[in-house]
C-alpha cells in the first residue's frame, strides 16, 4: 500500500519505518527541512532502540523515502497518516491544534483518488469532524474519509511496540475506510486485538488511557509517601498489589512523577475537555496537581541531603523523562535540575542518550560528564533521576573512591539499599 506520513517525530518516524518494514511504500513528510535533509542523507534523527537498523534497511530496499513536499507524498497515497504535534496551549492547556489544522489544509490540496486520512496524533474529541470539514472546504471535489488511528507506543520501545501492539484502535465511520485499514493491518490479524469503533470513541480511548496511566503513577507515588510514614515498603506493597490481575503489576513503580511529551499534556487536555463539557473529573485534576508537587518534593529531598554542606556538588544521573529515550520534554529530571539550579546548585549530569536534548533546555548552566563515574567525581550527593539500566550496575567501590561524600538519593529505586549501606553509603530510595 502507498502511505504518506505527515510529521517525522517520535511517532511519525517509527511508524513510517514499521509500515515500510511490513512491505508498504512509505513517504515521510516534514516541514522541518533540516530534519528531512538529515533523513534523506541516511541519518536517523531520534534515538529509539532498534530504529536505525530498520531505517537503513528500508531506505536501501527503496520502501522508505523522505520529502518536505506535501504534494510529492500525498498525491500518490492510499492512506495519509497525520502525526504532527499537539502540544498544550500556552494559556488554556487544551491541545493546541494549529499543526493539525495546517496539515489538513495543506494535504487537502493534493488528495488524488480515494484516500483515507488517518489522524494518529492525540487529538480532542471531535477533531475528525474538524479535519473532515477543513479538507472539504479546501478541496470540495476530494474523495476521502477521515479516521482516528490513535498511537499507543511507548517512547523507548517504539519499534517493539509497533510490531507487538497491545491493541490497534481504529475509529472509522465508513465501511470503505475500515476495509483499507483492515488490509493495512493484516499482518497483525490474529496476533493482537484490532478494535473498530466510532471516531469519537477512538479519540476518547487515547485520552482515557493516558489519563488512567497518569493517575496510576500518581496513586503509587502517594502510596510511597504513605509507606515512608507508616513503616511499610512500597516495593513489597506494589508487588502485593500487582499480583492482583485486576490491578496488574505495570505502572506501579514510584518515582519522581510522570513526564514526557504525552501524560502531562494529555491529562491537561482531558481536564480541559471535561470542563468544557461540564463534567467533573476530580481524579485527573488531583493527578495533575499532585504530580507537579511530586517533582518539587524530589528536588527538596536532594537539597536536604546536602543541606549541611556549603556549595555542594550534585551529580545527576539521568535527564531523559524515562529510560530508552533521548526525549527530555517535560522530563521530571529536567524539572528537578531546574529546581536545584534555582537553589544555585553546582550540577554535573550524565545521561546515556539525552544530553544533547538536555543541553537545548539548560545549556551550560550544568556540566555534562562522559560517563556516570566522571559525573560523581568530587560529588557530595548522587541523584538518580532516570531509570536507565546502566545505572543499576553502579559500582559502589569505584564511586567511593571518587565522591567527596557517599550519599545517594535514588528517585527511581534502582539500587539495592543494603548494598549501598554495606559500602558505607547514606542511601535514600522512595517509599520505605
Ligand atoms: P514531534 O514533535 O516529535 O514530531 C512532530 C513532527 O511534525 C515534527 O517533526 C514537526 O516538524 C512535524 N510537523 C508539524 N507540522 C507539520 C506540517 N504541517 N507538515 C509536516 N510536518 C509537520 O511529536 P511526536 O512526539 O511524534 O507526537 C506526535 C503526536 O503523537 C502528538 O499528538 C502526540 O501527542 C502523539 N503521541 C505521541 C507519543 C510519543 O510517545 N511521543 C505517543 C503516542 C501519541
Amino acid at each position: 500500500m502507498k502511505i504518506a506520513i505527515i510529521g517525522t517525530g517520535y511517532v511519525g518516524l517509527p511508524t513510517g519505518v514499521g509500515l515500510a518494514e511490513l512491505g508498504n511504500d512509505v513517504v515521510c513528510i516534514d516541514k522541518n527541512i533540516d530534519k528531512i535533509k538529515l533523513l534523506q542523507s541516511g541519518k536517523v534523527t531520534l534515538y529509539e532502540d532498534g530504529l536505525e537498523e530498520l531505517f537503513v534497511k528500508n531506505i536501501q530496499q527503496g520502501r522508505l523515502n523522505f520529502t518536505s513536499s506535501m504534494q510529492e507524498g500525498v498525491s500518490r497515497a492510499d492512506v495519509v497518516i497525520i502525526a504532527v504535534g499537539t502540544p498544550p496551549h500556552s494559556v488554556t492547556k487544551e491541545a493546541d491544534m494549529q499543526y493539525i489544522h495546517a496539515a489538513a489544509e495543506e494535504l487537502a490540496l493534493y488528495l488524488d483518488g480515494y484516500t483515507v486520512v488517518a489522524t494518529k496524533s492525540t487529538v480532542p474529541v471531535g477533531t475528525g469532524d474538524v479535519v473532515e470539514s477543513i479538507i472539504r472546504k479546501n478541496n470540495p471535489a476530494a474523495d476521502f474519509d477521515v479516521i482516528s488511528l490513535p498511537e499507543f507506543l511507548r517512547e523507548g520501545f517504539a519499534v517493539y511496540d509497533f510490531f507487538n501492539p497491545d491493541r490497534i484502535v481504529v475509529g472509522a465511520n465508513t465501511e470503505k475506510a475500515r476495509d483499507i485499514i483492515k488490509e493495512l493491518y493484516k499482518p497483525f490479524e490474529g496476533k493482537t486485538n484490532i478494535l473498530f469503533v466510532n471516531r469519537r470513541s477512538s479519540e476518547t480511548i487515547k485520552y482515557a488511557s493516558n489519563a488512567f496511566l497518569a493517575i496510576k503513577i500518581h496513586y503509587i507515588n502517594e502510596m510511597a509517601n504513605f509507606c515512608e510514614k507508616s513503616g511499610a515498603d512500597i516495593r513489597e506493597v506494589a508487588q502485593g498489589m500487582g499480583l492482583d490481575t485486576r490491578i496488574g503489576n505495570r505502572f506501579l513503580n514510584p518515582g519522581p512523577g510522570y513526564g514526557g511529551s504525552c501524560f502531562p499534556k494529555d491529562t491537561m487536555a482531558m481536564a480541559y475537555m471535561a470542563q468544557q463539557n461540564g463534567v467533573d473529573m476530580t481524579l485527573i485534576n488531583a493527578a495533575i496537581t499532585g504530580n507537579a508537587k511530586r517533582k518539587k518534593q524530589m528536588a527538596q529531598r536532594v537539597l536536604d541531603a546536602v543541606k549541611d554542606i556549603s556549595n555542594p556538588k550534585i551529580a545527576v544521573l539521568g535527564l531523559a523523562f524515562k529510560d530508552g529515550t533521548d526525549d527530555c520534554r517535560e522530563s521530571p529530571a529536567m524539572e528537578i535540575v531546574d529546581a536545584l539550579l534555582e537553589n544555585n546548585a553546582d550540577i554535573t549530569a550524565y545521561d546515556p542518550q539525552a544530553m544533547k536534548n538536555a543541553k537545548l533546555l539548560v545549556g551550560d548552566k550544568i556540566k555534562y560528564a562522559d560517563d556516570m563515574y566522571e559525573a560523581v567525581k568530587e560529588a557530595d550527593v548522587v541523584a538518580i533521576l532516570t531509570e536507565w539500566k546502566d545505572f543499576k550496575n553502579f559500582d559502589f567501590v569505584k564511586a567511593s573512591a571518587l565522591m567527596k561524600h557517599k550519599n545517594i538519593v535514588d528517585c527511581r529505586n534502582l539500587l539495592c539499599p543494603e548494598t549501598a549501606k554495606n559500602n558505607g553509603f547514606k542511601y535514600q530510595g522512595i517509599g520505605k
